[in-house]
C-alpha cells in the first residue's frame, strides 16, 4: 500500500555513533515498510563540523570560504554512506548522494549559500526503482561546481526544501529532544513539550535563542506551508508540530520563554542630542559589519543622551574599538561595555489580542526583584535585557507566571 512521501531527517545527535546510525536505519525502514517514499536527509555524525572547522583553524585564520565549504561538506557525505550501508544490511535497498549529484543548486556565497533550485528527478527515478533516497544535507553546488554550505543548521533547509520540492506528505525532524519546549528543561524541569506551535513561533524562538531548528528552514517552511513535525529519534514518542495555525492558539497568551546569554550591551554615554547622530552611529556600526540587535536612547537632558545598544559577544572587542573611536568624532563620552547580561523573552502569538501581557511579565520580574535594563516587542514577543545572574530565576518566574508548567 502506498502511503505517499515522507522527508526524515537526522541531526548530528542522532547519528553520532554506529548505534545510533544503525537506529536511525531502522526507524527509516520501518517506515519504507509501512510504505511509504522516503527521502533521508543526514547532518554529520555528532560534532564533526565543529571538528573540521577547528581542524582548518590550526592552518589558517583566514581560510578561503570556497575551501571551508570544501571541507565541511565532506562530515555530511560520510553519514550519507554510513547510513546507506546500514540500511542495506538490514536487507533494504537505498542509495546515497551528495547535494551536488542530486542538483541541489545554490548561489555562489561560500559558507552560507541559498538554494536557487533543486532537479528531483535523480531522487524520483531512484524512488520509482523501490530505494530508499538518502541525500547529504547542508550543502549544494553553484553553478559552476563548486561545492557551497548552506550555513550551521543547513540540514534542517536541506531537509525543507526537499519536502517542499517533492511536495511530501510530511516531514519529520529527529534530534536529541522530544521536540520543543516551553522554555529550556535544563532550566525549568518543569517545562512541557508543546504539541503544536506556528511558524511564526518557533521564527521567534529561534531567533530569540532557542536552538532546536535553523531560522532559514523555518522561513523556508512558512513561505511554502510545509508543516514540520520536531521529534525525538531515540523515541517513538509524537514530539512537535510546526504550522501554519495552531488550533488552540487563541486562548494561549504566552508559548514560550526563552533565554539568550550570547549579547552583550555597549552604552554610549552623553551622545550629542541632534539629528544625524544616530543616523552616523549605526551606519558606520553598520558598514564594519556588526548586527545592533536591542536599542534604547534615553530621553535628552541638556542635550545630551545616552545610547544604548546589544551586540553579538564575540564582536565585542571591535565594536568598542569602533565606538570609542566615533564618540570621540562626535563628542560623546564614554564608550561602557556590559556582558554580563541576558535576554529573557516571552513569545506567543495570542499576545496579539491580549492586553496586559507586558504588565503580567514586568510585575513577574519585579516580584523577584531582577532589574529590567532594556525593553523590546515584537507583535508576538516582549524581551527584557537583565543582569546574567537573575537569567534563570526570570525563566522559572515567567514560566510560572504564565501557566506554562506541566
Ligand atoms: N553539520 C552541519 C552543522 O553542524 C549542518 C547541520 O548539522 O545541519 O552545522
Ligand atoms: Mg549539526
Amino acid at each position: 500500500m502506498h502511503k505517499g512521501l515522507i522527508v526524515q531527517k537526522f541531526g548530528g545527535s542522532s547519528v553520532a555513533n554506529v548505534e545510533r546510525i544503525q537506529n536511525a536505519a531502522k526507524r527509516v525502514v520501518s517506515y519504507k515498510k509501512k510504505g511509504y517514499d522516503t527521502v533521508v536527509v543526514v547532518s554529520a555524525l555528532g560534532d564533526t563540523t565543529d571538528e573540521l572547522i577547528e581542524l582548518a583553524a590550526k592552518i589558517t585564520n583566514e581560510p578561503s570560504e570556497r575551501e571551508m565549504d570544501m571541507l565541511l561538506s565532506t562530515g555530511e557525505q560520510i553519514s550519507v554512506a554510513l547510513l546507506a550501508m546500514a540500511i542495506h544490511k538490514l536487507g533494504c535497498e537505498a542509495i546515497s548522494f551528495t547535494g551536488a549529484q542530486v542538483g541541489i543548486i545554490t548561489d555562489t556565497s561560500h559558507t552560507r549559500a541559498r538554494i536557487l533550485r533543486i532537479n528531483t528527478n535523480k531522487i524520483k527515478e531512484e524512488l520509482g526503482k523501490g530505494k530508499i533516497v538518502i541525500v547529504a544535507g547542508f550543502q549544494g553546488v553553484t553553478l559552476d561546481q563548486d561545492i557551497t554550505t548552506l550555513g550551521r543548521g543547513g540540514s534542517d533547509l536541506t531537509a525543507v526544501a526537499l519536502a517542499k520540492e517533492l511536495a511530501a506528505d510530511e516531514c519529520e525532524i529527529y534530534t536529541d529532544v522530544e521536540g520543543i519546549y516551553t522554555t529550556d528543561p535544563r532550566i525549568e524541569p518543569r517545562a512541557r513539550k508543546i504539541k503544536e506551535i506556528t511558524y511564526d513561533e518557533m521564527l521567534e524562538m529561534a531567533s530569540l535563542g532557542a536552538q532546536v531548528m535553523q531560522a532559514r528552514s523555518i522561513e523556508v517552511a512558512k513561505k511554502f506551508n510545509v508543516p514540520i513535525h520536531v521529534r525525538s529519534s531515540f523515541s517513538d514518542n509524537s514530539g512537535t508540530m510546526i504550522i501554519k495555525e495552531a488550533k488552540k492558539m487563541e486562548d494561549v497568551l504566552v508559548n514560550g520563554i526563552t533565554l539568550n546569554k550570547t549579547e552583550a550591551k555597549i552604552t554610549i554615554c552623553t551622545v550629542p542630542d541632534r539629528p544625524g547622530i544616530a543616523a552616523k552611529i549605526f551606519t558606520d556600526l553598520a558598514s564594519a559589519g556588526i548586527s545592533v540587535d536591542m536599542i534604547v536612547q534615553n530621553v535628552g537632558h541638556l542635550r545630551q543622551t545616552d545610547i544604548s545598544f546589544t551586540i553579538n559577544k564575540g564582536e565585542s572587542a571591535k565594536t568598542i574599538k569602533l565606538t570609542r573611536a566615533l564618540a570621540k568624532a562626535i563628542g560623546a563620552g564614554d564608550v561602557l561595555l556590559d556582558d554580563d547580561i541576558a535576554r529573557v523573552s516571552i513569545v506567543g502569538v495570542g499576545m496579539k489580542s491580549h492586553p496586559g501581557v507586558a504588565a503580567k511579565m514586568f510585575g513577574a520580574l519585579a516580584k523577584n526583584k531582577i532589574n529590567i535594563e532594556m525593553i523590546s516587542t515584537s507583535d508576538i514577543s516582549i524581551s527584557c535585557i537583565i543582569q546574567k545572574k537573575f537569567a534563570e530565576t526570570a525563566v522559572k518566574a515567567l514560566h510560572e507566571k504564565f501557566g506554562l508548567g506541566k
